[in-house]
């Protein structure tokens, strides 16, 4: 067996603890002779492992008593149509503009109603985060929304805007559980969990009791009020049980690496290592604001679209794969998620400081 180091924005790399605990555990799950993705939804055990799974985000994250934890299906940008939907009682929200995937969610709201854009970076292309402090919020919005951790960019919100008491409503998809988060300063915390828990298919949706209720926008569907979901303990209908699974292990591996006080110091350190080697490099550098530089996405750039691909190429040729930029902005991306180890980022800088001496 041979394993890459591998550097995707999601689906991305997962613990080997957990890959290796679920392989063994596929034929025959805990003496029940199937594995948990032939057993029913409605079964005891998985009832079981569904709570476990609960619980344990519920500690890791100290998620207060009135929030609500739903599992649920559609990835993240369902979630882009689900909170309007949910949460648009005066049919206005603002939104800042950090990354596509907040202009996404800017754009599926106008659906809904008016969107204010009170802020964004796209006239630097999204390379920091703007100044929150004293935006322009609406004085009738029912939300504020933030992309907090921008996966294609690599920027990271490191202070909450000030919303003047609106709701906020986030996107961590590229930052759960990457470190400790005050959930009470939020109404929704919500993330896709390929990208830093689990693999695709399911986003965990971390939502304020009071926010769930049958008073949603007309004409909304049953499997898209939040309410449909938190009365049925996210079994309404079929949830992704496998997913689920996988999740609740990754948890417990969290768990056992100390919990997030112990993931941030780790992803500090992890990050460190390949910023401070972009800082003094005469061939790589770092395009984000350095205030503003997420812990989980690296991007950077030669500055040369061929020795970008060259280093791409070589890079993979290595071991060192999905380094490639996201297709919008080129250049390279090394996502540097919880399970990615240390010695990934060390070899990937000892790699690139090599690459620089024979290219220079
Ligand atoms: C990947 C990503 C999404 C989209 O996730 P899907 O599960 O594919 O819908 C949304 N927001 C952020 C921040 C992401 O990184």
């Amino acid at each position: 067996m041979s394993r890459v180091y591998n550097f995707s924005a999601g689906p991305a790399v997962l613990p080997e603890e957990v890959l290796r605990e679920a392989a063994e555990e596929m034929m025959d799950y805990r003496g029940c002779g199937m594995s948990v993705m032939e057993m029913s939804h409605r079964s005891k055990v998985f009832d079981d492992l569904l709570n476990e799974t609960e619980a344990d985000l519920r500690d890791l994250l100290h998620i207060p008593d009135n929030y609500k934890v739903l599992f649920l299906q559609g990835g993240a940008s369902l979630q882009f149509a689900m909170i309007p939907m949910n949460l648009m009682k005066n049919r206005v929200a603002d939104y800042i503009v950090t990354g596509q995937w907040a202009k996404k969610a800017y754009q599926e709201a106008q659906k809904y109603g008016t969107a204010n854009k009170i802020a964004t970076s796209e006239d630097q292309t999204f390379s920091y985060i703007p100044d929150c402090s004293d935006l322009p919020i609406s004085p009738d919005a029912d939300y504020v929304y933030i992309c907090e951790n921008n996966t294609i960019y690599g920027t990271k919100y490191k202070q909450l805007p000030n919303t003047k008491g609106k709701l906020l409503v986030s996107d961590v998809s590229s930052c759960f559980l990457s470190e400790p988060m005050d959930i009470s300063k939020y109404g929704i915390v919500y993330g896709g969990v390929q990208k830093n828990i689990g693999p695709a298919g399911m986003v965990i949706s971390i939502v304020r009791e009071d926010l769930i209720t049958d008073d949603v926008l007309p004409g909304t569907p049953t499997m898209m009020k939040f309410k449909t979901h938190a009365d049925a303990n996210s079994l309404y209908n079929t949830p992704n049980c496998y997913c689920i699974y996988i999740c609740g292990k990754v948890f417990k591996w969290l768990k056992s690496m100390g919990g997030l006080e112990a993931m941030k110091e780790r992803n500090e350190k992890k990050a460190a290592i390949l910023y401070d080697f972009l800082d003094q490099s005469q061939l790589f550098k770092g395009t984000v604001r350095r205030e503003d530089r997420s812990l989980m996405n690296v991007p950077f750039v030669t500055g040369d679209k061929e020795m970008d691909a060259k280093f791409v190429a070589a890079a993979t040729e290595a071991g060192f794969v999905n380094l490639k930029g996201h297709r919008s902005v080129g250049g390279m991306r090394a996502s540097i998620y919880n399970a990615m180890p240390i010695e990934g980022v060390q070899k990937l800088v000892a790699f690139m400081n090599d690459f620089e001496k024979e290219n220079r």
